[in-house]
């Protein structure tokens, strides 16, 4: 799946007929299929993958999943659901009250709930981070319970600051998930890559004494003693990224997306003038991000200075003019009316 069959965003099945997979690197953005219900079962399966190996690459797919092709599945004010997830549209498809075979907001309305269930995972002695999610809960190491403390504005910003609260004393392996594309790896598979390399690593720190890194599995691991009150911090940097794919997935062919770090972004047609298609990026475009708190429940923005193409090229000669491109996040369109949306941008001069 992950070599072959997998958007961007998470989402997997795209072919609508038999609602199904289809030949490896078949993965066209205005037709995608990526049901909704796949994508929950996408998460379902990788969890319980890592739970068999405890290899961190299974959460880098699910976590992908989670923010962006399964969270699309649901409006912000959870009574509007997507079937089918697109990484494009022309302008004509909304989120739906209900289907006929109303799957896809049945399985989101159970799933939603039990993301705290994804965050943390123990086996022996090592207790897994997974996911970052600012949170408070309990697990046993042993027969000890220890509390743990999460505060993080993740995935706006990449500070995580775990508080570990074991009743007594207790020696265990603190197993945090260093995410894939903070170690230059948009998904498993291959399918995706990054059109630079990171400058930026990650670090860590225990109450306040800079550790290294010491990855296994796609997890720093930290072996102590830990008392109440001990202290994690992780940074992972958050920096907006290029991302092209494969030559072999022709629906993406010459074209470039824009993630920050689990977040895939894409634009609407509301925040560009209508039109996306003229509109090219050029691969070393700076991007600039920001936070936007008054639009869509407070949303990550991405603003680039790109290039708006007129012209056909054989009555009228194509000429480039100076645009800019706004993007948010993948998972909040469609919540401003039926509009253009665009996940993928070209690169190279349309003839
Ligand atoms: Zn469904």
């Amino acid at each position: 799946m992950v070599t072959g069959k997998i958007y961007l965003t998470g989402g997997i099945g795209s072919r609508r007929s038999g609602e199904a997979y289809g030949d490896k690197y078949e993965l066209p953005n205005l037709t995608a299929y990526n049901e909704t219900c796949a994508a929950i079962a996408n998460i379902f399966w990788n969890q319980r993958m890592f739970l068999l190996h405890g290899d961190s690459k299974y959460f880098d797919v699910l976590e992908r999943t989670l923010y962006n092709g399964m969270l699309s599945g649901i409006s912000m004010t959870g009574d509007r659901f997507f079937y089918p997830n697109p990484l494009e549209s022309e302008g004509d498809y909304n989120r739906s009250e209900w289907f006929g075979c109303s799957c896809c907001p049945s399985n989101i309305s159970r799933f939603i709930p039990s993301v705290s269930g994804y965050i943390y995972a123990t086996r022996a002695d090592s207790l897994f981070v997974n996911l970052f999610i600012g949170s408070e809960g309990n697990v046993k190491i042993g027969i000890q319970d220890v509390n743990l403390k999460q505060q993080t504005n993740y995935p706006w910003d990449g500070d995580i600051r775990l508080t570990v609260n074991p009743e007594k004393p207790v020696t265990m392996t603190l197993c945090l998930r260093i995410p894939g594309w903070a170690r230059n790896e948009v998904l498993p598979g291959g399918l995706y890559r990054f059109a630079q390399p990171s400058a930026l690593s990650p670090s860590l720190m225990v109450n306040g004494k800079l550790r290294q890194l010491k990855i296994k599995n796609g997890y720093a691991r930290i072996t102590r003693t830990w008392k109440m009150g001990d202290i994690v911090e992780l940074s992972l940097p958050m920096q907006v990224r290029k991302v092209l794919a494969t030559d072999l997935i022709v629906d993406d062919r010459n074209k470039v997306a824009l993630t920050r770090g689990p977040v895939v972004f894409c634009a609407e047609g509301v925040d560009n003038g209508g039109d996306l298609k003229s509109l090219v990026v050029p691969i070393a475009a700076p991007f600039k991000y920001t936070f936007d708190p008054g639009l869509l429940n407070g949303v990550g923005t991405l603003t680039g200075n790109v290039e708006k193409l007129s012209g056909d090229g054989d009555n009228r000669p194509i000429t480039k003019r100076p645009s800019s491109l706004v993007l948010r996040p993948y998972y909040a369109w469609n919540h401003r009316g039926a509009g253009k949306m665009m996940v993928w941008f070209d690169i190279m001069n349309k003839k």
